[in-house]
């Protein structure tokens, strides 16, 4: 996937910056790990430190410091799920900023307008991430509402171009909850539109693991080949590989950063959390298989005592190793996938992965 910040290979995996950070890590160990593109949050970034800033530094890129691609979530999500006091109409989304109280509207124009001043390489439309369960008539109404707004928002990407020197890509959202006929319904009326990539959301929202695969091949079967496909929210290992054997290319999820800083840790074969006292005087790394910094220098006993005695590193070194196995895991696919042994090599992680503790998912 091209973008003017660079490329991006896929499958690939993007570490969650909600605020313009990617909790724990420098930008520099970012660009060591071989990151290729970070997730930054419009309703975050909106609020705080808010647009007069953002515009000022001269873009999302200047103001953090980060010069490859960034993708923002339009912000409808965090609105739905961050915010009680929130009304839902065709013009937009009425909410009370959960900071102050404050009273803001976010229609598909203006979260189009947000995203051109932050500068994200790719932008998301405003939709509406309908809840699990969800009653069929409620997700087909709201799907009805998110495409009238990933229309809008088309316009609006047509109307008002890129505020900085490099353009910028604009993503649909296909909804419709677990049911087929309406993700069918939102996938065939989005590619209709015509979007320069399609997402899929609302899944890993609580429905069995089953029922999110089912709908990645509804989505798969859809959508065009040759445009990139990204499963938000999107998840455990297992949950990549077989996510991308489903026709998926992009993921993000604040598993492998939020376990790392609670001290769960994954590798190659399976998840660990160096709280346990059985690693007190475990003087191996945490995958020994790994090449990452904190593999390469440190041991599970050490990270162990860090986190015991609530020190800083513990957190960084944690999230380090995690980003590590995430960028490896999707390296690997890539791989594998150009040597046409996806599937057996898949088996074999999976039989792999399912070993180690039980990880908070
Ligand atoms: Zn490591």
């Amino acid at each position: 996937m091209e973008t003017e910040h660079g490329a991006v290979e896929t499958p690939m995996f993007m570490p969650v910056g909600t605020q313009g950070s990617v909790k724990a890590v420098e930008h520099r160990e970012l660009l060591e790990l071989g990151v290729q593109i970070i997730l930054g949050n419009a309703y975050h970034l909106y609020l705080r430190p808010g647009m007069e800033v953002i515009r000022e530094a001269g873009g999302l890129h200047r103001f953090v410091g980060w010069e490859r691609p960034i993708l923002t979530d339009s912000g409808g999500y965090q609105v739905f799920s961050l915010t009680d006091l929130r009304r839902i109409e065709d013009k937009g989304v009425t909410f009370r900023s959960h900071l102050d109280g404050s009273t803001h509207v976010f229609s598909p124009e203006s979260v189009v307008t947000i995203q051109r001043e932050l500068g994200a390489d790719i932008m998301m439309v405003l939709d509406e991430c309908t809840p699990y369960p969800c009653e069929l008539d409620y997700a087909a109404r709201s799907n009805a509402l998110t495409l009238r707004w990933a229309e809008r928002c088309k316009e609006a990407f047509e109307k008002d171009g890129p505020r900085y020197a490099h353009g910028q890509a604009l993503f649909g959202i296909v909804q419709g909850s677990v049911y087929r006929e309406v993700r069918e319904r939102s996938a065939e009326a989005l590619v209709k539109i015509g979007f320069d990539g399609y997402a899929v959301g609302g899944l890993a929202v609580g429905e069995p693991v089953e029922t999110m695969y089912e709908i990645s091949e509804v989505c798969d079967a859809v959508l065009p080949r040759e445009k990139p496909r990204y499963l938000m929210g999107v998840g455990t290992p297992a949950n990549l590989l077989e996510s991308v054997e489903r026709g998926m290319d992009l993921f993000d999820c604040v598993l492998p950063t939020r376990n790392g800083r609670n001290a769960n840790v994954f590798t190659r074969s399976g998840g660990l959390n160096l709280r346990n006292a059985i690693y007190k005087a475990d003087f191996a790394p945490v995958d020994p298989e790994c090449s990452c910094y904190t593999c390469s220098n440190f041991t599970r006993a050490y990270l162990r005592h860090l986190f015991q005695a609530k020190e800083i590193l513990a957190l960084q070194l944690a999230t380090i190793h995690n980003l590590a196995f995430y960028l490896w895991l999707m390296r690997e696919m890539r791989k594998v996938i150009l040597d046409g042994r996806f599937r057996a090599w898949k088996l074999e992680m999976l039989a792999k992965l399912s070993g180690g503790e039980s990880m908070v998912q």
